[in-house]
């Protein structure tokens, strides 16, 4: 008997609805003011951690659902009522995925609560591993981490970029080099507590899209942590890095990796999220909006971009859950499914929010209407967690198991 089924079950049904609810009603009257203020929308965390949304515990519930799809149907939903104030209430989950990829149970109980903090005092955290230099090449990351025997401390050094909650952050992941000749099977990722000394924020960047969300550079100069703050902890470091250094292929999977394979569907799902969020408005307005005696969907040319909106939005869905379904039943990425998912859904969303925005005419190019907004959230779908052509790199080597440059 097949026991295979796309159906959700009640209770996702009913977390959706949730979600959705809370889209509705408190981003997206929201949206607009914060995409224009380019700041991190605190009273937007807040109210979705009174709610429970913006917790440990609501991921953590998230992300063990055995199907798989809860993470991506949370975040579809959400990034469905905003992409700039979506990334300011899940940008923590990158750091948390870091920490309970690559942390032992002990860090896990320890940082994880407090990168979200409590509904009265919400908090935030980043993970930084972009550098000015090293972009979509990890392995060239020159942040230093170099341990102190005598006082059992790592010492930080370097600058980060780019970093989603940088410098706002109470818990900082960093990810830094400890053996430069590795690579980056030489790296390690580090937790910064909050208040550390010498971890500062740089510039601040304001961007085409997703403008609430806080992007900036982060300084380390001279930063000290406690030996405990190695994610993983020494001996594991030791052990990894004694193996690299035998030239041994297997197991030399690094950090920043490790954490982008786990987030990379998830990522898939928002921009899902956003396209699905301008075929709507888009369908609406084709529906009404008459020229030349008929609603302007009556023209083939329309309704067939329509079409072609909602078989795209689908397929990429399809792709999330296939990839978010894989990872949690423990079947392997052979062709780099993930990947595949987030490029697929990237590309979708920037090509679905541009096709919106010609539905809508002049109206779609003015901040009137949402759509011109969700192009430009849109983009950045195609860039971080990996860039589409990094995606193809990655699927194209995986198929052929070619190193293909
Ligand atoms: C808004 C925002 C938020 C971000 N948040 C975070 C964060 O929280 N933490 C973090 O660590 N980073 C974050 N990033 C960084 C993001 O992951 C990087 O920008 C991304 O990986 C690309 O790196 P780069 O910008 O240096 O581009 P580059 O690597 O310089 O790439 C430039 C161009 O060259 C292409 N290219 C590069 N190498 C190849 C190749 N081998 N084959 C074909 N084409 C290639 C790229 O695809 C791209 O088109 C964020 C970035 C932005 C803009």
């Amino acid at each position: 008997m097949s026991t295979f089924s796309m159906a959700l079950g009640e209770d996702q049904l009913a977390v959706r609805d949730w979600l959705h609810g809370f889209a509705a009603d408190v981003m997206r009257p929201a949206a607009a003011e914060w995409d224009e203020r380019e700041e991190t929308p605190w009273p937007i965390i807040q109210e979705a951690a009174k709610i429970g949304i913006y917790s440990l515990d609501f991921y953590a519930q998230q992300f063990f659902d055995p199907s798989g799809v809860g993470i991506p149907v949370a975040m579809e939903e959400l990034f469905w009522g905003d992409a700039g104030l979506g990334l300011s209430i899940v940008g923590t989950t990158l750091a948390a995925v870091a920490v309970l990829a690559n942390g032992t149970e002990e860090q896990i109980g320890t940082w994880a609560p407090q990168m979200f903090g409590t509904p009265d005092d919400v908090k935030v955290a980043a993970f930084c591993s972009s550098e000015p230099d090293a972009g979509s090449d990890v392995s060239a990351l020159r942040t230093r981490a170099v341990y102190e025997e005598a006082t059992d401390e790592w010492v930080l050094n370097g600058t980060k970029t780019w970093a989603t909650n940088g410098g706002i952050a109470a818990v900082h992941v960093v990810v830094a080099t400890v053996d430069p000749a590795l690579g980056a099977r030489g790296q390690a990722s580090f937790v910064v507590p909050p208040g550390t000394a010498g971890l500062s924020q740089g510039q601040k960047f304001k961007k085409h899209g997703i403008r609430a969300s806080h992007t900036a550079e982060v300084v380390l100069d001279g930063v000290r942590i406690p030996g405990h703050c190695l994610l993983g902890g020494k001996e594991k470091l030791d052990e990894r890095l004694a193996r690299a250094r035998e030239g041994a292929r297997k197991g030399g999977k690094n950090a920043a990796m490790a954490t982008f394979e786990a987030s990379r569907p998830a990522v898939g799902a928002q921009a899902i999220g956003i396209a699905r969020a301008a075929y709507e408005v888009a369908l609406d307005y084709a529906k009404t909006r008459v020229q030349f005696g008929r609603p302007i969907i009556d023209n083939q040319g329309v309704a067939f971009t329509l079409a072609d909106m909602r078989t795209r939005i689908d397929a990429a869905r399809l792709l999330v859950w296939r990839a978010s379904w894989m990872a949690a039943n423990q079947q392997p990425f052979t062709a780099a499914e993930g990947s595949m998912s987030k490029l697929y859904a990237g590309e979708t969303a920037k090509w679905v929010t541009a096709q919106a925005m010609q539905i809508l005419g002049g109206n779609g190019f003015t901040r009137e209407y949402p759509v011109e907004r969700m192009h430009r959230d849109s983009a950045i779908y195609t860039i971080f967690e990996g860039t589409s052509e990094i995606q193809r790199l990655v699927i194209a080597r995986s198929i052929s198991g070619l190193p293909i440059r």
